[in-house]
């Protein structure tokens, strides 16, 4: 049986790494060490070649081990892994989500240029493009889901900016809201203002989906993010992202990488590779978790809205086709409106127990925020309203616990 042929599950414990490699050691070790030794000086100047991009590699030559900043095999294991579940090229792993995500955006984003974004997005990323993208003069214009492509592309045209269109940037479901956007749209758009000597990029940050249940390499995204403290991650234990994309486009981040010394070390690195094999058996429990608890809230008194992708039906119009279309499964992230505004959802947090008071997603643990004080407090009050933002919002990561707990834990805190 060919590896290829395989699940990416059947893969995660061995894909990539072989015992003899290590003393026969059925685990990949941690390999603790800052610098590799070169067997000799012309292997190092050919290694330093090829990292530095001086010259391209000969057939079936592999770029070598220099430095920990630059890679170290339970990066390269990791990265490997990765990339069968989003049947991607290549795959970039880093110490934090918001270390792929702006790592990603600084390597193509340059003065002048446009980035195009859905909305919401995630705290960190709109600080990114809005405070620090700014001062580097790049411009940002931000779209709904509600907007048709050409809704969007006439807004752009009458801006003046549609020559400097760059990236369009998307995060779907949205966080916190699980407002959907149409991956096949945003590319036919960046197509549209693509030219033969400027291809736009669309990026997509999955985090809310997971590597599981949305795969937006297959519907045009150029490259795929993660945030990987999440879902991948999964235990709450350690922070990291991913970036996934062609080899090609992966060089400029790879290389930028390499300067901004922002790649995850070893132990993260081995915890990751731990938490893959059981990614899927996590994801699966945590949705269908999420799909009960979910189903009981939306019939509880005193709780006004549920945002669940597994409620969604056909009455739903376009966010209903769009999760038919594009995902395979609802996830494990809902959002609740507690009737009462801020001091409801309040005493509703602090009365929560099993559940904890949180902010963060997509582990063992079920967790519960208020977006509006928490995750999203930086945006502005106007913003937030526009956006569903609202002060009854609470935000609810669930978990693997047994769903009758969840649920008892839940209705005692509604009261
Ligand atoms: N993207 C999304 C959707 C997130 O929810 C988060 C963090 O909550 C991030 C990116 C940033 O990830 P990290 O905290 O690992 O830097």
């Amino acid at each position: 049986m060919q590896e290829q042929n395989m699940h990416p599950a059947s893969l995660m414990m061995s894909y990539g790494y072989r015992p003899d490699w290590s003393e026969g050691a059925i685990k990949c070790p941690i390999f603790q060490t800052s610098t590799f030794v070169f067997r000799t000086a012309e292997e190092g100047k050919a290694y330093f070649e090829l990292a530095y991009g001086l010259r391209t590699p000969e057939a079936g030559e592999k770029p070598g081990l220099i430095y920990s900043r630059l890679n170290h095999p339970d990066l390269e294991i990791l990265e490997n892994r990765l990339c069968l579940w989003d049947r991607s090229e290549a795959c970039t792993v880093f110490n934090s989500g918001m270390a792929a995500i702006t790592t990603a955006l600084t390597a193509y984003a340059k003065p002048g240029d446009v980035i195009l974004h859905s909305e919401p997005l995630y705290g960190g990323t709109i600080h990114y493009l809005s405070h620090v993208l700014s001062r580097f003069g790049v411009e940002i214009m931000g779209f709904r889901p509600e907007e048709t492509a050409d809704d969007i592309a006439a807004r752009l045209h009458a801006s003046g900016k549609a020559d400097r269109l760059a990236i369009v940037y998307i995060e779907t479901p949205a966080n916190p809201t699980n407002d959907l956007f149409d991956l096949a749209v945003c590319r036919q758009l960046a197509d549209r203002f693509s030219s033969d000597s400027r291809r736009v990029l669309v990026m997509v940050d999955n985090t809310y989906m997971g590597p599981i249940w949305q795969h937006p390499l297959a519907h045009g995204a150029d490259l795929v993010l993660y945030s990987a403290t999440k879902y991948i991650g999964g235990h709450s234990d350690l922070i990291a992202g991913a970036c996934l994309g062609s080899e090609e486009l992966m060089k400029p981040i790879r290389e930028l990488r390499t300067f901004l010394g922002n790649l995850a070390d070893a132990w993260t690195g081995w915890l990751l590779l731990r938490s893959l094999e059981t990614m899927a058996l996590r994801m699966e429990k945590q949705a269908s978790n999420a799909g009960i608890v979910a189903a009981w809230l939306a019939s509880r008194q005193g709780v006004q809205h549920v945002h669940y992708l597994g409620l969604l039906n056909p009455s739903d119009g376009r966010a209903y086709e769009i999760y038919q279309r594009q995902c395979t499964g609802p996830g494990a992230m809902l959002s609740l409106e507690v009737p009462g505004g801020e001091a409801a959802a309040f005493a509703f947090l602090n009365r929560l127990k099993l559940v904890k008071m949180a902010v963060s997603l997509g582990s063992t643990e079920s967790l519960a925020q208020h977006p509006a004080t928490m995750t999203h407090a930086g945006m502005h009050p106007s913003d937030k309203m526009r956006l569903g933002i609202n002060p009854s919002l609470v935000r609810l990561s669930i978990g693997v616990e047994h769903p009758d707990d969840i649920i008892a834990d839940l209705d005692q805190a509604l009261g």
